[in-house]
């Protein structure tokens, strides 16, 4: 057990209704937080409006609220932050801890898609350019709650990644460190498909001066090699009829699985049970696990 006070939180970006691999992100979320006396937090990452889909984060918050996922506080949207962002942005370039960069990307393509630092002297202008953070001692290493030690071989988390896109929208990487920062979140459970930018994450903590949370990455389903479920592949909503069961394939999913003992009558039995057994450690130490489609409530 984590010495308290503990905040978790779900983060979906609202692009589509949830599916089987987001129940899964929030629900070992919501159990890693519930198992440790911890509060619970909802946030619409609706950063990249263009990739939001109108009503999703109404129809997210009804699955959650369907499933017995309840959250604590009021769900925060990225989109009504966008000046404490820029607030922030300014003062890393006051700091001269971020700078502007006019490289287009076939410039980049040039160097092998990862940003070589071209403009970090260079004084560009601010007119259509992006802003990048100047990242010193990049972190590539980290212990991770499910993982254990990781070590992050991929040359993007050594670049100075952006913060701020040329066409004004701002970066996920900002705006998420921002956030948990702002939320006081200490652990983030989270899809192992983010492993690599939480080591960018983990840099921009120590070039902010704040203590990173706790992270915990836990395997994507899949529906083949490398193919995550997701709105792209067609991953289907959750079926709303039938909550405990997608509970329990979650909960399988995790390596949690309900004893056969035992026969819940509504979520919150369900929940109950997962939360005075929740051990983080039985979680597979993995970065994906292939679903079959058959089984569970989704179809490709
Ligand atoms: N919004 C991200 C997603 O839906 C998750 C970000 C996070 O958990 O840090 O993939």
């Amino acid at each position: 057990m984590i010495a308290a006070p503990y905040v978790g939180r779900f983060a979906p970006t609202p692009s589509g209704p949830l599916h089987f691999g987001s129940l899964i992100a929030a629900l070992a979320s919501y159990l890693d937080a519930k198992a440790n006396s911890g509060q619970w937090l909802v946030r619409m990452e609706d950063i990249d409006e263009p990739r939001c889909m109108k009503h999703a984060d109404e129809m997210i918050l009804d699955t959650l609220a369907l499933h017995g996922l309840t959250w604590d506080g009021d769900v925060v949207y990225q989109s009504r932050r966008h000046q404490y962002y820029q607030r922030q942005l300014n003062a890393l370039l006051t700091q001269h801890r971020a700078y502007y960069c006019n490289c287009t990307r076939a410039m980049i393509r040039q160097h092998g898609g990862v940003y070589p630092g071209t403009c970090r002297d260079e004084n560009r202008p601010a007119e259509g350019a992006a802003v990048r953070i100047e990242l010193v001692n990049p972190i590539t290493s980290f212990t991770d709650r499910v993982l254990g030690q990781v070590e992050i071989t991929d040359p993007h988390a050594l670049e100075d990644t952006v913060l701020k896109r040329r066409d004004g929208l701002f970066s996920y990487n900002l705006v998420v460190v921002l956030d948990d920062i702002d939320q006081g979140v200490t652990d983030i459970i989270r899809g192992s498909d983010l492993l690599t930018t939480t080591a960018t994450h983990l840099s921009l903590y120590t070039m902010l001066g704040k203590a990173p949370p706790r992270y915990g990455h836990i395997p994507v389903a899949s529906v083949a090699e490398g193919r995550k479920l997701s709105k792209q592949n067609h991953a289907a909503a959750l079926n709303m009829q039938t909550p405990v069961r997608n509970l329990c394939e979650a909960l399988a999913f995790l390596n949690l699985p309900l004893p056969s003992s035992i026969s819940p009558r509504c979520v919150d039995d369900v929940l109950q049970w997962a939360t005075d057994n929740w051990h983080i450690n039985k979680i597979p130490q993995k970065m994906e696990i292939i679903v079959a489609a058959e089984e569970s409530t989704y179809h490709t």
